[in-house]
């Protein structure tokens, strides 16, 4: 009998769900959307219970669609927006306040200041994460402080604490699971991750009581069965990971240096740092990729905050491309940008600069600049920015250079973009057959633990290339470009900043 993984991917705007046979192929999925609230500016927010039901409707969907029932299922894995907060009644199962989403900045102001407290170098060295609003410690506190009586109940241990993972393992075994994995507790700006523990200071600097908090587990490990009556009969919960690192694990990025990327709305990269945590000295993030039978394994991470939205801009802002696919073509028809340049600081630079302040150019217009050019010159940017990142990743980790770049997510479907990446980085790209990365990782994390595969090995094998694009320029041409970037990105920084 063929026996499945199935993967829920609860994402930011959608809850999915895919099944996979165990070579990691695509044999039925489902997905639904589900509502986005922004009671003030810059305020996100979920509700939970709809968390939960798109979750459950898009699993018995897929399941119905790959006729399939209970018996089927080898295991269950679950992959997730990372770092959204929900807090919840442990008796009646209610949530306390909806879930305070990742790009939630309504905690911006407390991370200022306990930046100003001198408490950033701190946090750092404990969690790996610079002290954000994205990260979960913040937004338990916001609720601990808004919602009335919250805090005393949380003391007597009334309410718990989950990241979504937490909250749909606590659903699928009706309360009787509360758990996290280690890659998800690594966001939470909680957790020690080198002493792999939740931090007692920073519990007691943020006011947050330890007995609300999950029980930290491996990545790839039994948490529990499904209730019966959810799938007909009990189904093993058997990997968790939030979604970069379950992508990082569904591109068999196993080795230390090994990395991925993913071209999405921003960019995504992650490299394998081994078992020891790399600590950057320019600003990514260190962070914990898995845990596997008790062994952590750690990744440095960066991000590229402008990636295919700035494709979206184009056809959206300034109507220059019809689609997304369309700048392919345009970028294609033309040699080159004619010296054209577009920096898309659109929210200031992130890693390596660090400007806030910078924003968006577009520079080395001629007479004879046109609309393919800049279009050109946009995807280029996105080629740019992360080999930026790659550099940066390799010094700082200590590797002296990426042998190759696996990637995936929207845009790494654009193969001008792929092929102008691998010239930039001198490094060949790797595009797997399956796109569905993340889902795929929490489907191998959960059949791993289950013993469908009998190490990580075997999973490798599965790993199947569709498109491989190999340097096409000299490294002289590639130096010539990359120092016309810099000049670039120096005049987008050339700004007075705000006050
Ligand atoms: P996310 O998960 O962040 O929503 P996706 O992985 O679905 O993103 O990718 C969508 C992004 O990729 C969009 O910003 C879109 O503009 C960009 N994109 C999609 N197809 C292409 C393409 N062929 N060329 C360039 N960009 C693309």
């Amino acid at each position: 009998m063929e026996r499945y993984l199935m993967a829920l991917d609860q994402g930011t705007t959608s809850s999915r769900c895919i099944l996979f046979d165990r070579n990691g192929t695509v044999c039925g999925s489902a997905q639904k959307e589900f509502r986005q609230f922004y009671p003030q500016a810059g305020w996100v927010e979920h509700d939970p219970m709809e968390i939960w039901s798109t979750q459950m409707g898009v699993a018995r969907e897929a399941m119905e669609r790959a006729g399939i029932d209970y018996r089927d299922i080898a295991a269950v894995g679950i992959t997730n927006q990372r770092e959204t907060t929900i807090l919840w009644d442990k008796h009646t199962g209610e949530p306390i306040y909806p879930a305070i989403v990742w790009q939630c900045r309504r905690t911006a102001d407390i991370c200022k200041d306990l930046e100003q407290q001198g408490m950033g170098d701190l946090i750092f060295r404990k969690t790996g994460l610079r002290v954000d609003a994205y990260f979960s410690a913040t937004k338990i506190q916001w609720i601990l402080n808004h919602v009335e009586g919250a805090k005393e109940r949380a003391e007597n241990g009334d309410i718990l604490f989950g990241t979504v993972d937490t909250w749909l393992i606590w659903k699928l075994t009706k309360g009787r699971v509360h758990a996290t994995d280690y890659s998800n507790a690594a966001r939470t700006m909680l957790f020690n991750i080198i002493d792999k523990k939740w931090d007692d200071d920073l519990l007691q600097l943020f006011g947050i009581p330890k007995i609300m908090l999950p029980e930290v587990r491996d990545s790839s490990a039994r948490y529990g069965e499904t209730e019966p009556s959810i799938f007909g009969g009990p189904v093993p919960i058997a990997g968790v990971a939030g979604d970069q690192q379950a992508s990082l694990f569904g591109q068999t990025c196993f080795d230390r240096g090994e990395c991925k990327n993913t071209y999405g709305t921003g960019g995504f990269l992650l490299m394998n740092t081994g078992e020891e945590p790399v600590f950057s000295t320019h600003g990514l993030l260190t962070t914990i990729a898995w845990g596997y039978q008790g062994k952590l394994t750690y990744a440095l991470e960066g991000s590229v905050f402008v990636a295919g939205a700035a494709i979206q801009w184009l056809r959206d802002e300034m109507g220059l491309i019809s689609s997304a696919e369309e700048s392919e073509t345009f970028a294609m028809s033309v040699p080159d940008t004619n010296g054209v340049y577009m920096v898309p600081a659109f929210v200031g630079l992130g890693a390596p600069y660090w400007d806030p302040y910078a924003r968006g150019i577009l520079t080395g217009l001629t007479r004879g600049s046109n609309r393919k050019h800049i279009v050109r010159a946009v995807l280029e940017a996105m080629a740019y920015q992360t080999y930026d990142v790659v550099r940066l990743m390799e010094q700082e980790a200590g590797i002296a250079k990426l042998s190759a770049l696996k990637v995936d997510g929207g845009a790494s479907a654009n193969r001008f973009l792929m092929q102008f990446q691998a010239d930039i980085l001198q490094t060949t790209i790797r595009q797997p057959q399956c796109i569905e990365t993340t889902a795929l990782g929490a489907a191998y994390l959960a059949g791993l633990s289950v013993g469908l595969y009998r190490n990580m090995e075997e999973i490798r094998q599965h790993w199947n290339e569709a498109n491989r694009f190999d340097p096409a320029i000299t490294p002289q041409q590639q130096e010539e470009k990359i120092r016309g970037w810099k000049h670039a990105v120096a005049q987008a920084m050339f700004r007075e900043p705000e006050r």
